[in-house]
């Protein structure tokens, strides 16, 4: 899943590439994945790209005349930059990767494609943000937040600290990948409870968040938009990487079950050595 570098990512080569260009048409493949009825698609044509950025794991283009254009890319969804496409034919919608196609006035533009059957890619037409019900609950942003808001708003909430760090409305922009690298630079247990963690653990964990975000942004607008792939990052150190040894220590890296799907850490880096009981597993021993 695109979290917040891999946005920011798409925001920037939007920013390079479309901006100040006027759109063609806005063509919609998926029709469920278009969330708004007002305004219609039609009202983009013949505006011109103003902007691109990032709330949280949103990718919002602005248009003319203040209508955004904002994307949740869901598990699946990514963004291709086209020189050109094939056909001026209009998409037709069916079941194909593209759900929303913008066809810019030079004759490139972008598509907006979700892999696989399960279709959770979500797209708005706005002129009010707060109109994206997943924006207007959103909380901070991860990377921007200075120390004193991010332990205020890590202490805001009572739970596993993976759990907390995760959850949009205390901070937006990290996921299940992200979160997992987080972690792992803090040395902290992704089990350890936010309202116990001490002033010094927070303020690690907020240094680390910083690190390992910024680092993630730096190396994906190294990338063109076309290479960027949100299931092929580069640089991690346990995320995705079960049974591999842990870079900073040579343990192995392992996987414990975590909400509907599952975690990697390092047991020497974050929990003194001792593997975390997977719950799923132990109930159904039991
Ligand atoms: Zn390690």
């Amino acid at each position: 899943m695109p979290e917040l570098p891999e946005v920011e990512a798409l925001a920037g080569y939007l920013r390079q590439r479309a901006v100040g260009r006027r759109v063609d048409r806005l063509e919609i493949a998926a029709i469920s994945a278009l969330k708004t009825y007002e305004p219609a698609p039609t009202e983009v044509a013949g505006r011109a790209v103003i902007d691109a950025g990032r709330h949280g794991k949103f990718l919002d283009v602005l248009f003319e005349g203040g209508l955004h254009l904002v994307v949740h890319l869901a598990r699946a969804g990514w963004l291709h930059y086209r020189e050109a496409f094939p056909s001026t034919t209009p998409l037709r919608p069916g079941k194909g990767p593209i759900a929303v196609r913008v066809r810019l006035d030079d004759g490139s533009g972008f598509d907006l494609t979700e892999a696989g059957t399960q279709k959770k890619l979500a797209a708005y037409l706005v002129t009010d943000l707060a109109e994206v019900p997943g924006v207007a609950k959103l909380g901070p942003d991860a990377l921007a937040a200075d120390l004193p808001l991010f332990a205020e708003r890590l202490r805001s909430r009572r739970g596993q600290v993976k759990g907390v760090l995760t959850d949009q409305s205390v901070l937006s922009g990290v996921g299940n990948a992200y979160s997992d690298e987080i972690l792992h630079a803090a040395k902290l247990s992704p089990f350890a409870i936010t309202d116990r963690l001490t002033d010094a653990q927070i303020a690690t964990l907020h240094a680390a968040t910083r690190q390992v975000l910024g680092d993630a942004v730096e190396r994906s607008l190294g990338q063109r938009a076309a290479e960027l792939k949100g299931e092929k990052r580069s640089g991690l150190k346990v995320h995705a990487r079960t049974g591999l040894p842990c870079p900073v220590c040579g343990d192995t890296v392992r996987e414990v079950s975590f909400a509907d799907s599952s975690l990697q850490y390092c047991p020497t880096c974050q929990t003194g050595g001792k593997p975390l009981a997977d719950r799923r597993l132990s109930r159904l021993v039991r």
